[in-house]
């Protein structure tokens, strides 16, 4: 097969707000190969993806990514792998390109698991997929109170464990930020799985960070999640060191597999914590969980947004029975709900697994496409570069 056409949908809710909330708007990709659509989704400013895509050639390592993958073979992992390379070395220096392609990478390895009949999970070499315990992705409530009642309610809709993140959290007094840890656990009760995510809020600042770990480990916070900018390797390890109970996570910000292994090696987190959407696509994505599991790290996916994006995040570990925890999200925006006419549900264990079925089996609704559809025109010395032109 060869890649004949990649189409982006810029889709967003009506309105968009400062909320650290990643499905209020979505870039979706559609690529059409040998009579085959394959769907993909991009974690990523979605107008600044699409330029990435169809930019006028700065230099020769800073081309459009459209260059590496239009008309490009496409019949195995191997050339996927091909093409990763292709655009890592020909858009260098475009810095969005790992962004666009991720979810380029994602639907090409959709459209060749629905050539091969197989989910992706088996190409990657995985025999089956195990069960995980998603756990109710969320941001923390404005008040102590807020986050008590979310607490409940999704321990109420069947969580086993809940991950609270942003919001106030790290930047108020520290005698408020324990208050909600104390509520998020009351809420949670004794023996879920409660989890913390800083949002990088103390940027570098160990002592800030440290100020909270009584609080967290007496709430037996299992992880906390980017205390630090995403770079500050050093600032992880010195925060880890200082604690036993819980451990350092982090990598959903790593646009490449080397940043992710960077913070396992020098950063030493417990947790590693990847994006197929922004990491370049599964195929780093497993690299890493390979890496992680030879280290003693668990690897858990990111995602915050649609189903798409959560089939997606979840095949590279699917076939790792011990690496249990999942992100799943609680209260997407509708755009996030609507955009998939299948979902990935928990069972009767308040478990989710990936489906069987070839590809990522989620199936796009796409009615959907249309009706969240942001009208964008890119013209550049009257040419217009987007839309693109139909396939001819
Ligand atoms: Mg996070």
């Amino acid at each position: 097969m060869k890649v004949e056409t990649v189409d982006f949908f810029y889709l967003s809710m009506p309105e968009i707000t400062t909320n650290a909330d990643g499905s209020q708007d979505a870039l979706i990709v559609r690529v059409c190969a040998g009579g085959l659509t394959g769907w993909g989704e991009c974690e990523a400013s979605p107008l600044v993806s699409i330029a990435a895509y169809v930019t006028p050639m700065s230099h020769g390592v800073c081309r459009p990514v459209s260059a590496s993958v239009l008309g490009q073979t496409l019949d195995s992992p191997a050339d996927i792998a091909r093409m990763a390379a292709m655009v890592s070395y020909n858009s260098m220096d475009l810095l969005q390109a790992p962004h666009t392609w991720s979810g380029i990478e994602i639907a090409l390895w959709d459209l060749l698991g629905k050539a091969r009949g197989q989910p992706i999970f088996r190409l990657l070499g995985y025999e089956r997929a195990h069960a995980k315990i998603p756990y109710a992705s969320q941001l923390f409530g404005r008040t102590a109170q807020e986050t008590l009642e979310h607490a409940r309610a999704a321990r109420r809709a069947g969580f086993r464990a809940v991950k609270f993140g942003w919001g106030p959290f790290g930047a108020q007094a520290v005698e408020a930020d324990v208050e909600h840890l104390d509520a998020a656990r009351e809420g949670l009760g004794a023996e879920g799985i409660l989890l913390v995510d800083a949002g990088q809020v103390w940027i570098d600042d160990v002592e800030a960070a440290a100020a909270r770990l009584p609080a967290l480990e007496r709430n037996r916070v299992t992880w906390l999640e980017e205390p630090f900018h995403a770079g500050a390797l050093g600032a992880y390890a010195t925060l880890g060191a200082r604690t036993n109970a819980v451990k350092m996570a982090g990598g959903e910000a790593a646009h490449n597999r080397y940043m992710a292994e960077h913070l396992i090696e020098f950063g030493r987190v417990g947790f590693i914590q990847i994006d197929c959407g922004r990491i370049g696509g599964i195929g780093p994505a497993k690299q890493v969980a390979d890496y992680a599991a030879a280290r003693g790290v668990a690897y858990v996916n990111h995602t915050f947004t649609s189903h798409l994006a959560l089939s997606a995040s979840l095949q590279p570990y699917a076939g790792v029975s011990e690496h249990r925890i999942c992100e799943y999200p609680f209260q997407p925006r509708q755009l996030a709900v609507d955009l998939t006419s299948s979902h990935i549900r928990p069972d009767g264990n308040g478990e989710i697994v990936v489906p069987e079925t070839p590809g990522l089996g989620v199936e796009i609704n796409e009615a959907a496409l249309g009706h969240y559809k942001v009208d964008v025109e890119i013209k550049v010395g009257g040419r217009t570069l987007f839309p693109l032109p139909p396939r001819a």
